[in-house]
C-alpha cells in the first residue's frame, strides 16, 4: 500500500561496541565533529523526529544510538576501527534478552554474519566460550572479518550444519545459553517487502522454512545444560514464528516461555504474548520476531 514504510525512512542505529569503547566516548567523538547530541529519547515519537546531525540515546536497548534516516556512517571511522556496529534495533534485541553471564558458554547456531554474536561478546566481556556455527563459508570468512575488527575474542567458528552438532558432545556439555535465529523468509526486512512471489511458490517456501526453523528448535533444546534460549526471525509470518514456538513448546514440555519487557510496543500473536514483534509501523524497525524459552525448574513442569 501507498501507506508503507520505506526502509529508508526508518531511524539509523548505531550500536556502540562496549569491547572497543564507550557510549560516552563515542558521543564525545561525535559532538566534536558537529553532531548535536539531544540525550536519552523518552518517547517512540522522539526517534521519528531527528533530522540534520542530531541523535539520541534510544528508549529500548543500551547502548544504541539512533540517527535520522539515511545517515551513512559506512566510510566513518568509528565504524571501520569496530568501535560501532550498524545494526537495526530490532536485531539488537536478541543478545539482549538472551544476556548470558559474563564467562559463560554461549551456543550461536546460525551466527553468520555475525552481528549477534559480537554484540552476546560483548555482553560477555569476551569471557567465556562463543560457539559460532554456520553452513555457509563464505558468510562465516566475512564474520571472521568482522569480529575480527570488533574484538572479539572469545568466539569458536565452524563451518557446520548446526543440525549435525552433536548435543551429547563433552564439548558442549557446559553450554547454558543458545541463540537461533534460523535462515528465515526474510519478510521482516522492508527493502524486501512486495516481492511479488508466486502465492503457490511462497506458501511451498515458508512450509519448508517452517519446518527447518523447528528442526532447529527442537536440536538446539537437546543440549543437556541449556537454561536460556532466544529464537528469532525477520520474518513477519505467523508460520516462522509464533507457530514455530508453540509446535516446540508442545513437545518439549520442560521449557517455557519468558514473559518480556512489557514496555516494548508490540508483542506476539495471541497467545504468545510474552514474545515481542517489531514493525516499522509500531517499533520504527524492520519486521522481526523473538521468543525466549527457558528450562523450567524440576517439578515446575505441571504448573497451572
Ligand atoms: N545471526 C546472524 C547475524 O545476526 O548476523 C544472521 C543469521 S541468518 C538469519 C541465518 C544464517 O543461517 C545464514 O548465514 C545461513 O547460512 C545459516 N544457516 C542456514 N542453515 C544452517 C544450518 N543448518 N546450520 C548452520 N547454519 C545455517
Amino acid at each position: 500500500s501507498s501507506q508503507q514504510i520505506e526502509g529508508n525512512q526508518l531511524p539509523r542505529y548505531v550500536r556502540v561496541n562496549t569491547l572497543k569503547t564507550t557510549v560516552e566516548d563515542v558521543i564525545d567523538y561525535l559532538k566534536r565533529e558537529g553532531f548535536l547530541y539531544q540525550g536519552q529519547a523518552s518517547r517512540l515519537e522522539d526517534l521519528n523526529n531527528l533530522s540534520g546531525k542530531t541523535f539520541v540515546s534510544d528508549l529500548h536497548l543500551p547502548d544504541l544510538l539512533v540517527f535520522p534516516p539515511k545517515m551513512d556512517f559506512h566510510t566513518h571511522f568509528l565504524y571501520q576501527a569496530g568501535h560501532i556496529i550498524l545494526q537495526d534495533k530490532a536485531s539488537c534485541l536478541p543478545a539482549y534478552l538472551l544476556n548470558p553471564r559474563v564467562g559463560a558458554q554461549v551456543l550461536d547456531a546460525c551466527a553468520a554474519p555475525g552481528n549477534k554474536t559480537s554484540h552476546l561478546a560483548a555482553i560477555m566481556h569476551n569471557k567465556g566460550k562463543l560457539f559460532a556455527f554456520d553452513l555457509d563459508a563464505k558468510r562465516l570468512s566475512t564474520m571472521s572479518t568482522l569480529l575480527l575488527r570488533a574484538g572479539v575474542t572469545c568466539q569458536q567458528l565452524a563451518n557446520q550444519d548446526f543440525l549435525k552438532v552433536d548435543p551429547k558432545s563433552p564439548e558442549y556439555s557446559n553450554v547454558e545459553y543458545i541463540l537461533l535465529d534460523p535462515s528465515c523468509s526474510g519478510s521482516g526486512m522492508v527493502c524486501l517487502r512486495d516481492s511479488g512471489a508466486e502465492p503457490q511458490e511462497e506458501s511451498g517456501r515458508l512450509q519448508a522454512l517452517a519446518a527447518f526453523q523447528l528442526r532447529c528448535l527442537n536440536h538446539a533444546l537437546l543440549f543437556p545444560h541449556l537454561q536460556r534460549l532466544v529464537y528469532s526471525t525477520c520474518s513477519i509470518h505467523t508460520q516462522e514464528n509464533e507457530e514455530v514456538v508453540s509446535a516446540c513448546l508442545q513437545q518439549n514440555k520442560e521449557f517455557r516461555l519468558v514473559p518480556l519487557k512489557p514496555e516494548w510496543p508490540e508483542r506476539g500473536l495471541p497467545p504468545l504474548s510474552q514474545c515481542l514483534r517489531a514493525s516499522p509501523e509500531r517499533t520504527l524497525t524492520h519486521g522481526f520476531f523473538v521468543a525466549v524459552l527457558e528450562r523450567q525448574a524440576v517439578g515446575d513442569e505441571d504448573e497451572r
